[in-house]
């Protein structure tokens, strides 16, 4: 399985697109995709039919995808957009802040 460098609930940073710059946490992984959803990220109208939740009906916006090659983990430790590092620790392999070297998996 394709590994990425970040997961659910990550901060992480838009580097491309029209939300560059933009900061948000990520809701949703595709690894097969590449691809994640960033909360606030990359929204698009959808037009949905009335339900039983939602009577009325209408537009709603809601987060799309985008690649993952596109965002930057924001390290927890040091709030810095930071590369990923691997280090293993006898029981398999966590994630580290390049910068600070702190655990990313806590
Ligand atoms: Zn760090």
């Amino acid at each position: 399985m394709l590994k990425l460098h970040v997961k659910k609930g990550d901060k992480v940073l838009v580097l491309a697109g029209k939300d560059s710059g933009k900061k948000g946490k990520i809701l949703r992984v595709f690894p097969k995709k590449g691809r994640v959803v960033v909360e606030g990220i990359s929204m698009m109208k959808k037009h949905t039919r009335p339900t039983q939740n939602n009577p009325q009906g209408g537009i709603v916006e809601r987060e799309g995808t985008i690649q993952v090659s596109n965002v930057q983990l924001i390290c927890p430790s040091c709030n810095t957009a930071t590369r990923v590092g691997n280090r293993e620790t006898g029981k398999g392999k966590v994630r580290v802040c390049r910068k600070c070297k702190q655990d990313l998996d806590k």
